[in-house]
């Protein structure tokens, strides 16, 4: 699709949001729908047949008894929230061109700030785990970043405490326009973390470019070709065609989550960068941005505190 057209796609608006998925009735039912695309089926026993507890939103199944709901084993799970506001919190994350924060997402649907911010922290980690099922593939433009630093600063290599190490990298066709990208912390930049990072994120027989870093060739080891591209010992040209899109991309990325953010605790910083290469590799069809949403987010595990409090999430 050319540019112009995603620019100017309709998209999915307020409106139709509130008329699909306005209750929480209708949002149940969606969510149903679903879970269980080729109708119910027991999660204990397999059986198709049930009954509606109506007044606890539970569903029975008639031969084993096993209750179960359309938020059971799902991100939803135990919530005490109406789904029509997950529903709106969910469309606003995936939809909006720009990020929104907890604290706005909080003044628009309405719940305290802790609230807005555990929701957002969900949804961002299943657009996380989303972008992490798909490798990249084709011609990668692979960069090296630091969060909380400037790129390319003068300590690379030996980052400072306050200084997150990410790996920048983005797909892109053989008429060189971008396909899908993926930002992942990594520990720092050394050769087996970056076979690690490729062994995960690239799929074998990617053609990889970088510049001079010593640790990138390191990508062979994970089936992919790469091509080492030195641009000189000065500031990066960030007009290269081999480095356009990442340069571009970073920049995009770092401009709108200061913009968006006031601050990000760089422990959830892999789910901040996941949630805009997620919007990104979407782009190009955003009416279907809830429904591709929602298939993954009834099948994504329940995250307790615990999880949302984790120091990393490496990779
Ligand atoms: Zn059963």
């Amino acid at each position: 699709m050319a540019i112009n057209k995603i620019q100017f796609q309709e998209g999915y608006s307020l409106f139709e949001l509130f008329k699909d998925y306005g209750t929480d009735e209708q949002c149940r039912q969606a969510l149903f729908k679903w879970k269980f695309p080729d109708g119910f089926v027991c999660p204990e026993c397999g059986s198709k047949t049930y009954c509606t507890l109506k007044n606890r939103n539970l569903y029975q199944c008639n031969h084993c008894h096993h209750q179960t709901s359309a938020t059971c084993g799902t991100i939803f799970d135990s919530t005490k929230l109406p789904l029509n506001k997950w529903f709106m919190a969910i469309h606003l994350i995936t939809q909006m061109k720009t990020a929104i924060s907890a604290l706005e997402l909080r003044r628009q649907i309405k719940v305290s700030y802790k609230t807005a911010w555990k929701m957002k922290q969900k949804i961002m980690q299943v657009m996380k785990e989303r972008v992490d099922s798909k490798p990249l593939s084709g011609i990668i433009q692979l960069d090296d970043v630091y969060w909380g630093g400037e790129h390319r600063g003068g300590s690379r290599g030996r980052g400072s405490e306050n200084k997150k190490p990410f790996l920048a990298a983005v797909s892109t066709n053989e008429e060189g326009h971008p396909i899908a990208m993926n930002f992942n912390v990594v520990e720092g930049f050394r050769s087996e973390q970056i076979e690690q990072w490729a062994t995960k994120h690239l799929k074998p027989g990617s053609i990889v470019y970088s510049d001079g870093l010593n640790c990138f060739p390191a990508v062979k080891n994970a089936g992919c070709k790469h091509i080492r591209y030195v641009t000189g010992g000065g500031p990066k040209s960030v007009d290269k065609v081999e480095f356009i899109w990442v340069n571009t991309m970073i920049g995009n990325i770092k401009n709108a989550m200061r913009g968006s953010y006031h601050s990000i605790n760089s422990r959830h910083l892999p789910r901040y960068l996941a949630e805009f290469c997620y919007r990104f590799n979407r782009r190009f069809d955003l009416r279907q941005m809830m429904p591709r949403f929602m298939y993954i987010a009834v099948r994504t595990p329940p995250m307790t505190g615990k999880l949302l409090k984790m120091a990393e999430l490496y990779g």
